[in-house]
């Protein structure tokens, strides 16, 4: 059997516990009584407020606008009244303007019949413009804005097209349910980012734990007759990460610094390609996504279709609360995620999947110094010595720790969960980062 590719450096096998969730099929959350809808949701600078309280909005009606060249729209996910614009903790932790709508009238979209735009007869500008009117971001936790993404300077050439299939997290399985379910949908909108980027060959990503996604994605291809090429990887750790899919899959590296587009690729996440079908095919912006909610702390784990905007702590209602009471909650996957304090946070377009873990399934290690042993070293996939750049972050020398690659850090997690003395890593790595840009070293 030929091997399975990987990338070359690094990275770590943790358990996936994915049989929580990855047999359950998608199924619609509760519509929020409020949506609490952020205007900063997405990389870049926050979408500019439209609306005044008061205010009455439609389902999908633009209510925050692009607000610079790296910014997206912002559409209301449910129809109702504004009630309040005010600020609010996301659960990335970040703060930013939202406008709390209170749901009210009739749903525009919502089980109305759906009509098809003939998608095939526009430029490849007018299919670029449409992705930008509906607010579309990377799903699979980045939100870059996707129009950005798709903007190929003058002279350069996409070479490959890759689609994220990975989805290396622990405990997460959105992406895998969205594969079974909505394959062909996920397939036009491959079509229809080709027509965008016009790229050489399109290969999709798929972890080997994911067997039946890789069969029907294979089938519908070659039944549709298309020249997509799925290559199933290896399972390993952070392998999502675009810069270590590109590499297993093309073998080029992305320089330090860099875009995928520097050695000729653009990378999406299946999440973010069906968002592309929904926004050009049906018109539809960017109102809804696909949550994860899981963990031994959860009553019935579950995949859901939910509303942006939705508190947390509705979500776990819907999947039948706490059996008993977590350790942690954390919004995202467990090695990049992060804690949940306020369950009232609301769901952003990059909120994947919500993990609340009773007290066996938290690694608390005791903190000691560091044992020289060289473990974070061996699975840094970015070649950094995470132990050499903590001292230098320790001891407030942000300059050093920025000259040995800091901001080369994913922030990928892998050196804290090996480290045998506790040592916390990558809070240290983000730390440095945060010092290094304030002070412009
Ligand atoms: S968090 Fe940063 S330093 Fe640690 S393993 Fe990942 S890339 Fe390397
Ligand atoms: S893994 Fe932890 S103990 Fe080992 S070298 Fe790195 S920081 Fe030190």
């Amino acid at each position: 059997m030929k091997e399975l590719k990987t990338f070359p450096k690094g990275g770590v096998h943790p358990r996936d516990h994915k049989e929580l969730t990855n047999s359950i099929p998608i199924r619609n959350a509760p519509v929020p009584s409020v949506a609490v809808i952020a205007m900063g949701q997405h990389l870049g600078s926050p979408a500019k407020c439209l609306v005044e309280k008061g205010d009455t909005v439609t389902e999908g009606m633009l209510i925050g606008e692009s607000s610079g060249f790296i910014s997206a729209n912002v559409h209301s996910s449910i129809p109702g009244k504004v009630s309040k614009i005010d600020r609010v903790f996301l659960p990335n932790g970040l703060n930013s303007e939202a406008i709390f709508v209170e749901l009210e009238g009739e749903f525009e979209r919502s089980g109305k019949e759906v009509t098809r735009t003939e998608w095939r007869e526009k430029t490849p500008q007018e299919l670029l413009e449409m992705v930008k009117e509906k607010g579309i971001v990377g799903m699979g936790g980045a939100t870059f804005p996707t129009h950005v993404k798709y903007t190929v300077k003058k002279g350069m050439r996409v070479e490959y097209f890759v689609v994220n299939g990975v989805e290396c997290e622990p405990y997460l399985t959105a992406d895998h349910r969205l594969m079974l379910e909505k394959t062909d949908e996920i397939l036009e909108g491959i079509e229809i980012i080709r027509k965008i980027l016009n790229p050489e060959k399109i290969m999709i990503g798929i972890e080997i734990n994911k067997p039946d996604a890789i069969e029907i994605m294979e089938r519908r291809i070659g039944e549709r007759g298309l020249d997509f090429h799925v290559i199933p990887l290896k399972m390993k750790y952070p392998q999502g990460d675009e810069k270590q899919l590109l590499k297993a899959l093309t073998g080029r590296e992305v320089p330090s610094g860099g875009l995928p587009l520097d050695i000729g690729a653009v990378v999406s996440n299946v999440g973010t390609v069906f968002s592309i079908y929904e926004a050009v095919v049906h018109g539809k912006p960017l109102i809804e996504r696909i949550v994860t909610v899981t963990g031994g702390a959860i009553n019935h784990p579950a995949n859901l279709k939910v509303r942006i905007g939705t508190r947390i702590g509705d979500l776990i209602d819907e999947c039948g609360g706490f059996k008993e009471t977590p350790l942690k909650i954390i919004a995202g996957g467990p090695m990049m995620g992060f804690a949940q304090v306020n369950l009232d946070s609301p769901v952003t377009k990059g909120v994947s999947g919500i993990i609340a873990l009773p007290r066996e399934e938290v690694k608390i290690p005791r903190k000691t110094p560091c044992i020289q042993c060289g473990k974070c070293i061996r699975v840094c996939p970015m070649g950094l010595s995470p132990t050499r750049l903590y001292k230098w972050i320790d001891h407030q020398h942000y300059e050093e720790a920025v000259k040995e690659g800091l901001m080369d850090c994913k922030e990928c997690g892998c050196c804290g969960y090996v480290c045998p003395a506790g040592i916390p890593l990558v809070q240290g790595m983000r730390v440095g980062k945060y010092y290094a840009r304030k002070k412009k070293v």
